[in-house]
């Protein structure tokens, strides 16, 4: 079994971080990788959204956490908490519950409905606007697609404004009441000894009129809806790369700004080559006579044509033979990264070679003399 990762890492966080810096680092992460919010990257999503979610299972538990500060994971089983991840589904964890929070998303949900006039009549004068939150998506795509590039349509649940109320989160049709508490101040006030201290009316949330919430969003004005995206992705992405869709995360609130879509491009590892940057690696395995005589071989490359390369008659293990240009297009700039062959030579075992061939083995040994057996190695 992989040993454990750290659980403040995994949520990173400092080891002496609150309650509260915690609670947000597990929110924001969860956000980017509830699985309901990357359905086109499920798999990976749930994966790592299992990881978090255990990580902040202990880390919030003040006695569990003060276990595994001192004793780490083996404390935690010892304590007899083992297999949290198994225990846990993202299921459980309702997505309504991580979207759903749009006192996190808009930073206070009464402390952004202030009204902005007190004689502000107007319904939409009631409330501030409320810019979106950004939303963040990863997606795996094959290092085929990262080389010429590719056309995503990503299904992306957001909140939208709600149509039946159009975004003010009153139900249409209804009338509004001044409010019997504050009179229609959006304020009432309290007196502690000789002070008067005012407060935004818990009743109406300061607004001065009491109005019936839109069935359809509850009063939020928001819905949460599917939507389809299309983003394109440039030639040369590599693994980490962060694209940005402007104005597809969240809608704002209130005529507010709507956020922005983020999304973390992963690109699987392909079965051939290696990427380095970008040049690309490919092991050529060449046979003890080819190394000796030299030989033409067809390199496959990423685009799947050919590429007829000579071998030089001597080639070492470990030589590396430069294809310039073959690598990934470079992102940053024009051009392309190269493709490196890495050498590396087949060498049979005696007991496998025919009488015949032992022989010539025999007139090699007496030819091939080594004259510098020991010497500093190249880095
Ligand atoms: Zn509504
Ligand atoms: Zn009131």
């Amino acid at each position: 079994m992989a040993e454990k990762k750290d659980y403040y890492e995994i949520l990173g966080v400092s080891r002496n971080a609150t309650q509260d810096e915690i609670k947000k680092a597990y929110r924001k992460l969860a956000r980017q990788y509830h699985p309901d919010l990357n359905p086109n990257n499920r798999k990976e999503a749930e994966e790592k959204f299992k990881e978090i979610t255990e990580a902040y299972q202990v880390l919030s538990d003040p006695e569990k956490r003060k276990i595994y500060d001192q004793f780490g994971h083996a404390g935690l089983s010892g304590a007899g908490y083992q297999d949290f991840g198994k225990q846990y589904s993202y299921q459980e964890i309702d997505l309504e519950d991580i979207l759903g929070d749009l006192d996190e998303i808009f930073g206070g949900f009464f402390g952004g409905r202030k009204r902005s006039s007190r004689q502000g009549r107007r319904r939409e004068s009631y409330y501030t606007p409320e810019n979106g939150a950004d939303i963040y998506q990863t997606v795996t795509i094959s290092l085929e697609d990262a080389y010429y590039g590719t056309t995503l349509e990503l299904e992306v649940p957001r909140y939208v404004i709600c149509e039946a109320c159009g975004g003010t989160g009153v139900k249409p049709g209804s009338e509004s009441k001044v409010c019997p508490t504050c009179g229609g101040t959006g304020e009432i006030f309290q007196n502690l000894g000789f002070l008067r201290v005012s407060q935004t009316c818990p009743k109406c949330g300061g607004k001065g009129v009491i109005e019936e919430s839109c069935e359809v969003c509850n009063g939020r004005g928001l819905v949460i809806k599917k939507e389809t995206v299309k983003v394109r992705v440039p030639p040369g992405v590599d693994n980490g790369s962060k694209l940005r869709v402007p104005g597809k995360g969240h809608s704002g609130r209130f005529g507010g700004v709507p956020g922005d879509l983020w999304i973390t491009i992963n690109v699987k590892p392909h079965y051939l080559f290696e990427r380095r940057g970008d040049n690309l690696y490919l092991k050529v395995n060449l046979s003890v006579a080819e190394a000796i005589e030299g030989t033409t071989l067809e390199v496959p490359l990423i685009t799947g044509k050919t590429e007829k390369v000579e071998i030089r008659p001597g080639i070492q293990p470990g030589d590396k033979v430069r294809l310039y240009g073959k690598g990934m297009p470079r992102l940053k700039q024009s051009g392309y990264g190269d493709l490196v062959l890495d050498i590396n030579v087949v060498i049979p075992s005696i007991k496998d070679l025919s009488k015949d061939t032992k022989k010539c083995i025999d007139k090699l040994k007496e030819e091939q003399k080594i004259t510098n057996r020991f010497s500093k190695p190249e880095v």
